[in-house]
C-alpha cells in the first residue's frame, strides 16, 4: 500500500484513500486468463508451475471464463479466424482489465508474416504490456506481471479504464 496516502490519528485509526485500499487489494490478486493458441503457452505452464511460482505475486488463480478474470494473457499465433473469438472474450472480461501480450507471435506476428496471421494483437484489443522473445523466459513473464501491478495503481477505481481511446479493426 501506498504509505504516503495514509494518516494516523491515535494508535488505533488510519485514514487513507479509497483509491489506495481498492488498489491495493487488486494488486495482489489478479485473476489471469491465458488465451493460449501456441508455443508460448507451454512456456506460461513453467511460470505458473512451482519452479517460478506465480502465486508469489498473488496471481495465480487462473481461469477459464473471461467473466471471472481481470488479466489477458494471450500466448501464441493469432490467426485471422481466431480474431474475432479473441475479441469476445476480451469483451467479456469485466472492467478493470488488463492485457500481457507474450511472445513475438502475439505482440507482432513473429515470423507467420503471411496471409493467415494476425500481425499483432493490438490491431483489435488494446495491450497494456509486450512481453518480448520467442518464446520469453518465465523470469520475463513474472516482470510483466509485476508491470501491471503498478499500472493499476494509476487507475482510478471508481472509473471504467478508457484504454486511451484505443479502437481496434474489429470494433464498430
Ligand atoms: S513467439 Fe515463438 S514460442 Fe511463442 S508462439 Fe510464436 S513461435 Fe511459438
Amino acid at each position: 500500500m501506498d504509505l504516503s496516502q495514509e494518516h494516523s490519528l491515535g494508535d488505533s485509526i488510519i485514514t487513507t484513500k479509497l483509491d489506495a485500499v481498492v488498489n491495493w487489494g487488486r494488486q495482489s490478486s489478479l485473476w489471469p486468463m491465458v488465451f493460449g493458441t501456441a508455443c508460448c503457452a507451454i512456456e506460461f505452464m513453467a511460470t505458473a508451475a512451482s519452479r517460478y511460482d506465480v502465486s508469489r505475486f498473488g496471481a495465480e488463480v487462473l481461469r477459464f471464463s473471461p467473466r471471472h478474470a481481470d488479466l489477458l494473457l494471450v500466448a501464441g499465433t493469432i490467426s485471422y479466424k481466431q480474431a474475432p473469438i479473441l475479441k469476445q472474450i476480451y469483451d467479456q472480461m469485466p472492467e478493470p482489465k488488463w492485457v500481457i501480450s507474450m511472445g513475438t507471435c502475439a505482440s507482432s506476428g513473429g515470423f507467420y508474416d503471411n496471409y493467415t496471421t494476425l500481425q499483432g494483437i493490438d490491431e483489435i484489443i488494446p495491450v497494456d504490456v509486450y512481453v518480448a522473445g520467442c518464446p520469453p523466459r518465465p523470469e520475463a513473464i513474472l516482470d510483466a506481471v509485476l508491470d501491471i501491478q503498478k499500472r493499476l495503481w494509476e487507475e482510478p477505481s471508481l472509473k471504467l479504464r478508457d484504454h486511451k481511446g484505443f479502437k481496434g479493426k474489429l470494433d464498430d
